[in-house]
């Protein structure tokens, strides 16, 4: 079955008392019992909900997976992957990680002992200076944010494997639908489902997929042991985006790549980052594990200060400016002072992020109208 159909027939089976065609929204919190112990599969909803194992039935499926399970946000599901470890092991990350990914490792888990190292995972040979016996996890992002970097997943994997490392691949920029990190051999997905999975800006949700039965016993026992899970209502709204998830990513990238390659063209840009352009250092490693290069483009001003930066946004009318991505509609963000402000400037800039780089979330809006939005904010830099 392909994704499309997956999305909206897997975890989607008419409901068994009313014939519902939508699974209903659960919103109970316990279950009746005939007798102590003799239930339907249902005794709590931290621990089970049917419109929750509706919506992990769905997301298994869309990324090749026996299993998946929902957490109240991106950041729970993180919370609860890392607390696979214990006090001395190392985990091995992307440098330019999600800026709360940072945050949780290195503000949260550090003080308990667990040890995380921050390096350009895609200069491969790097992974060796860091690399000991201590090393229980790899942390990836692909593409990662603000700079659009490729890891490539299979080599790192080999690298894993040999070693008996977990390797983790937070997918949410690509999507289940441009990218499989399961089937290049990744042990665990993770997504924040408030971006491309939901879709519309209207719910924080995150979840994780695995093939391993034995992690996935681990994950499911802390789910219920922490109880970080996300409402029925959330579930429903998320399952809901899923069945258009295919027709929103196709014209994401498809308003992505025209606009990457308008501002390739335009004489006030220095650089665009976009995994779609063939002057991207790794776009043969996007070209073999993506299916399409995805909806978010960053890019640079030749005139560099904070204040051009900030006057191409107030122009571009059309890219409301705000965190986040992976809606319906168009967003811009400054990385500089909004998503990675946190990050001291001079660390920022050793990383390759400048002062006047830009961050589009791409949405499924007119091709035309996005780049007339564009090319008037571009006249006012
Ligand atoms: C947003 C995001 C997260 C965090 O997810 P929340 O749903 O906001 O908690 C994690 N990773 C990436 C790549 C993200 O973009």
């Amino acid at each position: 079955m392909k994704f499309g159909t997956k999305s909206i027939h897997i975890g989607n089976e008419p409901d068994a008392t009313t014939g519902a065609v939508i699974t209903p929204i659960f919103q109970t919190s316990t279950y009746a019992q005939e007798e102590p112990g003799k239930h339907k599969g249902y005794e709590y909803s931290r621990t089970h909900n049917p419109t929750r194992t509706a919506l992990q039935t769905t997301l298994a499926a869309l990324e090749n997976a026996k299993y998946a399970l929902c957490f109240a946000s991106g950041m729970a599901t993180e919370d609860t992957v890392i607390k696979l470890l214990k006090p001395g092991d190392e985990v091995i990350c992307t440098n330019d990680l999600y800026g709360g990914s940072f945050r949780l490792f290195t503000k949260v888990f550090a003080k308990f002992g667990i040890k995380f190292h921050f390096i350009p995972l895609q200069e491969i040979d790097l992974v060796h200076i860091v690399l000991s016996t201590h090393t229980k996890m790899f942390w990836i992002e692909t593409p990662t944010n603000p700079l659009l970097n490729i890891i490539d997943i299979q080599s790192i994997v080999e690298i894993a494997k040999k070693l008996n490392i977990i390797t983790v691949v937070d997918n949410t920029f690509a999507s289940p639908f441009l990218q499989n990190p399961l089937d290049l051999g990744a042990d665990i997905v993770v997504h924040s489902a408030t971006k491309y999975l939901a879709g519309h800006s209207d719910v924080v949700m995150g979840c994780l997929m695995t093939n391993d039965d034995e992690l996935y016993q681990q994950l499911a026992f802390l789910q219920n042991s922490c109880g970080a899970v996300p409402s029925p209502f959330d579930c429903f709204l998320v399952q809901r985006g899923l069945k258009t998830l295919h027709l929103r990513m196709a014209q994401h990238c498809k308003n992505a790549s025209a606009i990457a390659n308008f501002l390739n063209n335009h004489s006030k840009i220095e650089k665009v980052y976009y995994p779609g352009l063939e002057s991207h250092t790794n776009h043969d490693i996007a070209q073999k594990q993506m299916r399409d290069f995805g909806g978010m483009v960053s890019f640079t001003l030749k005139n560099d200060s904070i204040a051009s930066a900030f006057n191409f946004m107030k122009n571009a009318k059309l890219f409301t400016i705000a965190e986040s991505l992976g809606g319906v509609e168009s967003l811009v963000g400054h990385p500089a002072t909004m998503t990675h402000a946190s990050i001291p400037r001079e660390d920022r800039l050793k990383g390759g992020l400048k002062d006047t780089l830009i961050r589009l979330s791409v949405g499924i809006e007119d091709t035309e109208d996005l780049l007339e939005s564009i090319e008037y904010a571009l006249s006012k830099v």
